[in-house]
């Protein structure tokens, strides 16, 4: 079996505060079998052993659609008269831009006719596609 147990003078790669990154270093003193004070090899500095940091990965943010569905219902909501909402029956034509109040999805704006007897309708949780005449 090979031994892990880490002795004085050591090369271990560690972070380095006045390099900025990580560098290889030369264990200075131990504590309780782990590395205390290191030397770092690029600047000879000797420091408090810092385990090598793990380059972040970049943060990529998934807008789901229904994020941006939100946004543009809270972008659109101010403009939206409810007095002027129609209830939404299947039966009804719609055009775009007008008002409808489901009664399941409540205020709902017609964003898009999408050939005969469908509408696309942005709710509060969503964009929705309803049937009309
Ligand atoms: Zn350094």
């Amino acid at each position: 079996m090979q031994s892990t147990t880490l002795s004085i003078g050591d090369p271990i790669e560690g972070r380095c505060t006045k390099c900025r990154k990580n560098t290889d270093h030369i264990i200075v003193t131990l504590v309780e079998e782990a590395p205390g004070k290191v030397q770092c090899n690029t600047c000879t500095r000797q420091h408090k052993y810092r385990p090598p940091s793990v380059p972040k990965k970049p943060a990529v943010r998934q807008i789901k659609p229904r994020d941006t569905d939100r946004k543009e219902w809270e972008s659109l909501r101010p403009n939206m008269n409810s007095a002027k909402a129609r209830e939404y029956s299947m039966t009804d034509a719609y055009k775009l831009n007008a008002l409808i109040n489901h009664p399941v999805f409540g205020l709902g704006l017609v964003q898009r006719v999408i050939g005969s007897q469908k509408v696309e309708v942005l709710f509060e949780d969503g964009k929705k596609t309803m049937r009309c005449q």
